[in-house]
């Protein structure tokens, strides 16, 4: 524990300088939560609240999610990108029914064994709904740990188990405090400490910082390169989906032919759409979304 008092820190500068986000809320649940935590991985929070607020407003428990079709989940998503994960969060819903009675389990152990929740949602799951103590690591968390206390100018590109133990050990002991400091982390890591322009002067680190004291040129930021959107897989995917998200009828192939010029693309993007499970292939060369009611027996 000797690294909390940057812990100290960070929270006396999250008590002042938290963004103001709804998940964030006393009494928000668990659910809620966990939404929030699968919506945030990829998408940025200005496109996720929206969606979030739509989703729990349509879904307030997963029982009620349960007990809806795979399909609606899908065309709740739109266009948050990753639709799997809208898949992953309806089988979510219907595994906490079947296990936990429709409530989210407190146990880190419980929730790893839920579909779509890997090890950074259970661990945000456990911390931020239930107070429990545990190195909640991400993108920006595993940077402001390198710079502060490893003295490197960025991270690695995938969380390794030994960010989880250098995250741990800058925890204070008792949980509740811990899981605030978890949240101030990973904020000052999003606002602060940012990849390419960390704000040194405003941050609560400044004179405890490894990196900054090691006087090291900037950072060059994130190695990983931005992703390309337009003229990719992805791209087609995202057509075919928004026709079926559409209909509530199965669409024929044709239809879906309009939505790209390249045949050799389209077709692979449809074929992983299906082998996905997102999407239905079902007799006469026509498609829907997974588990939409109604549709005719797929096809073999
Ligand atoms: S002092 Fe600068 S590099 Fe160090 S943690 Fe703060 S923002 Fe990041």
């Amino acid at each position: 524990m000797s690294e909390t008092p940057l812990a100290t820190a960070v929270v006396r500068w999250y008590d002042k300088n938290a963004r103001d986000l709804p998940w964030r809320e006393p009494g928000v649940g668990a659910w809620a939560i966990l939404v929030s935590e699968v919506m945030l991985q990829q998408t940025p929070v200005v496109r996720v609240l929206p969606a979030w607020r739509a989703w729990l407003t349509r879904w307030p428990e997963p029982a009620v999610l349960a007990a809806d079709t795979p399909a609606e989940a899908i065309r709740m998503w739109g266009r948050l990108g990753y639709p799997r994960r809208a898949l992953r969060l309806h089988e979510c819903a219907v595994a906490l029914v079947e296990r936990h009675g429709g409530a989210v389990p407190t146990e880190l152990e419980q929730l790893l064994a839920l579909p779509g929740v890997g090890s950074y949602t259970a661990r945000a799951v456990a911390t931020f709904a239930y107070g429990r103590r545990h190195p909640v690591v991400d993108t920006n968390v595993r940077r402001v740990v390198a710079r502060a206390v490893a003295g490197e100018p960025d991270a690695g590109l995938a969380t390794r188990p030994a960010d989880l133990v250098a995250t741990e050990a800058l925890l204070p002991a008792e949980p509740a405090v811990a899981a605030r400091a978890s949240a101030a982390f990973m904020e000052l890591g999003a606002v602060v400490c940012t990849a390419r322009s960390p704000r040194c002067v405003d941050c609560p680190l400044v004179d405890r910082c490894a990196w900054r004291a090691s006087g090291q040129a900037a950072p060059a930021g994130p190695t990983r390169r931005p992703q390309r959107y337009a003229g990719t897989d992805r791209q087609v995917r995202g057509r075919l989906l928004a026709v079926l998200r559409e209909s509530t009828v199965p669409v024929a192939r044709e239809q879906l032919d309009l939505v790209w010029a390249d045949d050799v693309q389209r077709a692979r993007a449809l074929a992983g759409l299906v082998e996905d499970g997102l999407v239905q292939a079902l007799a006469a060369d026509r498609y829907a979304l997974a588990g939409e009611p109604g549709n005719a027996v797929p096809q073999l």
